[in-house]
This record gives structure tokens, sequence and C-alpha cells, in this order.
């Protein structure tokens, strides 16, 4: 069976590349970065040398797959033409650093319909991705744009699985397209994670919108705020609203073994980063470690 993917949100301080190799430290082999400063609409360039030095790293660590955070400026269905222009030149400079950095993933939050209809705002998102790639060759290359469920904050765009899944098929035929499900965002925005029961149901709904498939991420996060909140703060794995069944369920469930698990949670203190990723590596060890017991006492 192919290997767990396990990792998290990485800072780029001193270079793209670095980021590789705090994953490799951290013990990650799958990991997510900005490729410019989320908060700033000028992007920075990135240097050839630094893309080839992330390749290299990447395949020294079995590192895979890069997944690339959108900026949180970019609104593809903003109501302001200005704003929706801005961001469209702005996904294509997210889309073009992805290629350069061989990158597997670009996430997208898929924006705020504030001042239209939500099918606008649908129809305004699709339509400027389009724009935005326009010309762009996806033919040899193993990419795919990602849009992420949000935590169902009013305007969102995103925040059931039936938008993502519309989104998605949309977009079908102009970008190599998939989803990224955030735990925190499915938790507050009211989808049931905690129960086993309410888990299942809730891996049904994604299976008749979007599909099981088409989830190539998992944001491992757990919540400060209860669910059905809309409120979407992201907690350290297991000591949140959520707890740590939810993540364990998850990383044992078949019908994602496909998937990178990547957190994206606090750093209030220095470790926190590999603490997090210790807690979801020691959530399939102690899985293993039981089934493997069992099959012991069967077998005995
Ligand atoms: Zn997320
Ligand atoms: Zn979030």
């Amino acid at each position: 069976m192919a290997k767990k993917r396990i990792g998290i949100h990485l800072s780029t301080a001193g270079g793209v590349f670095r980021a590789a190799e705090r994953a490799h430290a951290i013990g990650a082999n799958t990991f997510q970065i900005f490729s410019s400063s989320p908060r700033m609409w000028k992007a920075q360039q990135l240097l050839g040398s630094h893309c080839e030095q992330m390749r290299a790293l990447r395949k020294e660590f079995d590192c895979a797959p890069l997944v690339i955070h959108t900026s949180y400026l970019v609104n593809l269905c903003s109501q302001t033409a200005l704003f929706r222009e801005k961001s469209l030149i702005a996904f294509r400079g997210e889309v073009e650093r992805a290629l350069a950095l061989g990158a597997e993933y670009l996430v997208l939050h898929p924006g705020s319909w504030k001042g239209l209809t939500r099918s606008e705002g649908l129809r305004l998102a699709a339509e400027s991705i389009a724009r935005a790639v326009d010309g762009v060759r996806f033919d040899d290359c193993d990419f795919r744009v990602l849009i992420e469920n949000t935590a169902g904050e009013e305007f969102s765009l995103g925040g059931s699985f039936e938008q993502v899944a519309e989104l998605i098929e949309q977009l079908k035929g102009i970008v190599p397209v998939g989803a990224c499900l955030d735990t925190c965002h499915c938790h507050v925005a009211g989808y049931e994670m905690v129960t086993e029961a309410g888990y299942e149901q809730t891996v049904r709904w994604i299976a008749g919108t979007m599909g099981v498939d088409a989830v190539r991420v998992w944001h491992m996060n757990d919540a400060k705020a209860p669910r059905g909140s809309k409120l979407d703060r992201h907690q350290h794995i297991g000591q949140g609203t959520m707890g740590l069944e939810p993540f364990r369920r998850l990383l044992d469930d078949k019908r994602f073994a496909h998937c990178a698990f990547i957190a994206e949670t606090p750093v209030d203190e220095e470790g926190d980063e590999r603490r997090n990723v210790e807690t979801m590596k020691s959530l399939i060890r102690v899985q293993g470690a039981e089934r493997g017991a069992q099959k012991g006492r069967v077998s005995a």
C-alpha cells in the first residue's frame, strides 16, 4: 500500500525550498506553502535556482505532494470588476508559480459573492478561473486546482459540499480540478465529523456530491469553535471541539487512502508543527499496532 502522506503548512522564510528542508526535519513527507506573501498583491518573483532546489530536495526526501495555498486576497467572484480583475491576475501568478515549482496542487477558496446572488458568484468564479488559466498548458504535468470547502460564513462560496461540487463541475475541461476538504470547516459548517455514525453520513454526502476520488487533500485542523458555529478558528489536533477520534478515523479510511493529510494548525510555541505532525503519525501507529495485535490473537 502506498505510504501515508502526512504534513503541515510551513514557512518559506529564507527561500521557498527551505520549506522542504523544514518538512523533512520534522518528519513530514508532504507539506503546504504560500508561494508569495498571502496578504500582499505584489507577488515575489521565484528564483529559478530555488525552484530547482525545491524539486531536488523533494526527490531526495521523497516529499510529495507539494501543496500551494492561494493568497487570502484573491476573490474570483467579487462583485467589483476591478477587484475581480486584480484577483484574476494574482491567481494566474499563483498557477504559474505552482507550475514552476512542480507543485501537484493549488488550493483555492472560491471567494465571497457579497452583493450578488450565489449562482452569479459561482458563475463569476468559474469564468474568472477560466480566463486566468487561458493559454496555460497542463498536459505534461501532474497538477490540479483544488477547491476548498469553507467554514460556511455568510456569502462565502464553498460552505457546502454541493457548492464545491458545482464549481468543480463547471471547471471540468478548463483546468485539472479536484477538492480540498478542511476538517475544521466541515465541523463548523455543520457537518458531523465527531461521532462514528455522523462521520459515515458525512462521507456519504461527499460521495454523493463531488465524489471521494475528487478529494485530494484533507486539511487536518481541530476547531476552537463548536460544530455549526461557522467560526473558522483552527486548533491543535485533538485539543479542540473535535478531539482525536475524527482524525484517527480519517487517517484510517481506505476511501481517502489516496489523499495527503496536511495540518494548518496554529504555531503558538516552538515545536508545535512537529507536535501536530507527530500526533497524526501516532494515530496511524496506534491503529496499526492494534490491528497487528488483533491478528496475533486470531492466529494464536
Ligand atoms: Zn484549510
Ligand atoms: Zn480555516
